[in-house]
């Protein structure tokens, strides 16, 4: 029972389904989120409109329900948009939504004419879905899985793909149909496609979400709430892949384990708080400081690890004697409350078939050594 009334309806079924998933996505607050199930109903009540052709007003089933259908994908973009942190309204695709509706009650009511009114609706669908492809494969952040993106960019160009087809077949005269229920091979086909959409996008937008909530948990679990740094957990996991990248290369890595000094007298001093912006403003400093590919994570309190490849224990030595100058010669101005602290620090480099834990013990007893010998200084093993 392949007709166009079948195959809207089952994917007004598959519609209601998407509302389900994606409102369970409703409370995680995801940026995109609102305007994707908002979307969804419209191409309900769209796919509803259509259906009722023949037995409701043209109003209803041709303008209204292409311009539903329209502002559906319409909304997907814009979500699409709010989840990449781009918070600017699609104007130009609104502008051009109600030119198209100005369009479709032209050539509903003035001059009838059913191949314009797909070519313009067809037309207004393959450029968003161009909007939309170029932007899923354009706006991933660099550190996120492709899976996702890629596959609403793959819907996104074949649906596109498919638009534009129609739209030219219809618009050159190619096939001469009357009303979209008309059972035609042609017809059965292009609604199949163009039916695919909404659970196709629905499922992409989902995806896209649930990547979202597992990169919040990956945060958590990666980087240490109070400093930006990487956990503990985090950085022996980078910190054990280095050293095994490392060997392969042959390269030398130098750890250096930092420690701020007499930091208990700042909590008992100042309180807890102050010592919390101590270790943000700590943190933040060296973040600054450290080259690209240098490895930053908190090791618990106010103990730091910093992993550099490609550098020498004596070069390491340098680079932490110019931070603890830099952090020295500071500007009361900038130190958090005009505290002034200074931080002790050992270094050692990786030995060949040793493990992380063993460097880290050598280094973390030359920062014994380094507070015994007075702090505020830095000791190679
Ligand atoms: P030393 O120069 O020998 O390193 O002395 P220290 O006072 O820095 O070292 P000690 O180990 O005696 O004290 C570390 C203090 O750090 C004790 C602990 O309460 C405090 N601390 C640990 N984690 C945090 C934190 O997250 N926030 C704050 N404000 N303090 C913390
Ligand atoms: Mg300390
Ligand atoms: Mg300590």
């Amino acid at each position: 029972m392949l007709n166009p009334l079948t195959i809207l309806l089952v994917t007004v079924l598959s519609g209601a389904m998407a509302m389900a998933v994606l409102g369970s996505l409703w409370r995680a607050a995801i940026p995109g989120v609102g305007c994707w199930i908002v979307a969804n109903v419209c191409a309900i009540v769209a796919l509803l409109a259509f259906a009722s052709q023949g037995h409701a007003s043209r109003w209803l089933t041709f303008v209204a329900a292409n311009g539903l259908l329209a502002l559906a994908l319409l909304l997907v973009l814009e979500g699409a948009l709010r989840f990449l942190g781009r918070n600017t309204r699609p104007w130009c695709a609104y502008a051009g939504l109600v030119a198209l509706l100005a369009a479709i009650g032209y050539w509903t009511f003035v001059a009838p004419n059913f191949n314009a009114r797909v070519t313009v609706v067809s037309a207004y669908h393959a450029v968003l879905y161009a909007e939309l492809f170029v932007l899923m494969m354009g706006g991933r952040p660099e550190h996120r899985p492709r899976y996702s993106y890629y596959f609403i960019a793959t819907v996104a160009l074949l649906l596109g793909a498919g638009h534009a087809s129609r739209g030219i077949l219809y618009g050159f005269g190619l096939i001469a149909q009357t009303d979209l229920m008309q059972v035609t091979p042609s017809n059965i086909v292009f609604l199949a496609v163009g039916v695919l959409a909404p659970p196709f996008l629905s499922i992409g937008v989902v995806m896209l979400a649930h990547d979202r909530l597992a990169e919040r948990l990956e945060r958590l679990a990666n980087v240490d709430d109070l400093t930006g740094a990487l956990s503990r957990r985090a950085f022996l996991q980078i910190g054990g892949a280095l050293l095994n990248a490392s060997l392969r290369s042959g390269s030398p890595v130098a750890l250096a384990i930092v420690d701020i000094d007499s930091f208990k007298s700042v909590n008992d001093t100042h309180g807890h708080a102050a010592g919390d912006e101590v270790l943000g403003h700590f943190s933040a400093f060296v973040a600054r400081e450290l080259r690209v590919g240098d490895v930053f994570g908190r090791l618990g309190g106010e103990e730091f690890g910093v992993l550099c490849p490609a550098t020498s224990v004596a070069e390491a030595v340098v680079l932490l004697e110019r931070l603890r100058a830099r952090l020295a010669a500071s500007a009361p101005g900038v130190l958090p409350r005009g505290l002034r602290y200074t931080f002790s620090v050992g270094v050692d480099q990786h030995r060949r078939g040793e493990s992380l834990e063993q460097l880290m013990s050598r280094a973390d007893r030359a920062l014994y050594a380094a507070k015994a010998a007075g702090r505020n200084r830095v000791m190679a093993a």
